[in-house]
């Protein structure tokens, strides 16, 4: 196990060290050219350099803090409130929810689970958000999100009717770092941070590819037992 958890950690930190160095690289350059730009007086050149230089800063500022969440594990034990968690994360999308024609279908309960109520509103922004962005191109986008119970654990599916996806993508979706978002659109951390957060609780995040197109994930989530629902 211990093996298993150092081989871990080392191709953690050569996936960390990659994403960091190449806005570093770019920002050495960068700073580099933007000198010689203000010592000839090319002030629209070199502000132009210094945006790029601040949106850089803030894409690196992005990676540290979700990987500021992966090792925070002193909560693990919370409680949350399903129904709570999915209208949270839907306001925090809201502007995006507004700007699409979107057809919403919630079929699930709204159980206790055991996880920081936090944390389960990280996991389904990322899910939502995900499925927002595979259905940009969806002139009726539909998304359910169903619920069930399964061996003690409550099992949350979150469908859309996007584009899907293909077959070597699917090889790599919960790894660091793996995005097919252009630009600075993806950072590649939102599937393997919240299969992390399900793991840390004794759940799990899986992917199904229904038939009829689209994508689900489906968390799947310990709910909390009746009696520690009633306060002793
Ligand atoms: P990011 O969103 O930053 O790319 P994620 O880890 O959340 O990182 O997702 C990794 C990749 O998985 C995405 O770039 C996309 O290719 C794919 N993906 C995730 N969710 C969906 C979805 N609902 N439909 C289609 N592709 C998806």
């Amino acid at each position: 196990m211990q093996a298993g958890k150092l081989a871990a950690i080392g191709q953690m930190s050569t996936s960390i060290a990659h994403e960091l160095n190449q806005p570093l690289a770019a920002l050495r350059t960068l700073s580099g050219n933007t000198v010689r730009f203000l010592e000839r007086g090319a002030l629209d050149t070199a502000s132009a350099n210094l945006k790029t230089i601040n949106e850089l800063i803030d894409r690196m500022g992005r990676i540290t803090a979700s990987l500021r969440s992966f090792a925070r594990r002193g909560d693990d034990l919370g409680q949350a409130s399903l129904g709570k968690a999915v209208d949270a994360a839907l306001q925090l999308l809201g502007s995006r929810l507004e700007s699409s024609e979107l057809q919403l279908h919630r079929d699930f309960s709204d159980v206790q689970v055991q996880i920081d109520q936090t944390r389960l509103e990280q996991i389904l922004v990322n899910l939502i958000g995900n499925a927002l962005d595979a259905m940009q191109a969806q002139p009726q986008p539909e998304l359910w999100l169903e619920g069930e119970t399964v061996d003690g654990k409550y099992r949350l599916r979150v469908r859309d009717n996007g584009h899907g996806i293909d077959a070597e993508t699917r090889k790599h979706l919960f790894e660091p770092f793996f995005t097919t978002k252009p630009g600075e659109q993806g950072l590649g951390l939102g599937l393997t941070l919240s299969a992390s957060l399900a793991a840390a609780t004794g759940g799990n995040l899986g992917v199904e590819h229904p038939a009829s197109g689209g994508t689900a994930f489906v968390l799947s989530l310990p709910l909390v037992s009746p009696l520690q629902a009633e306060p002793i």
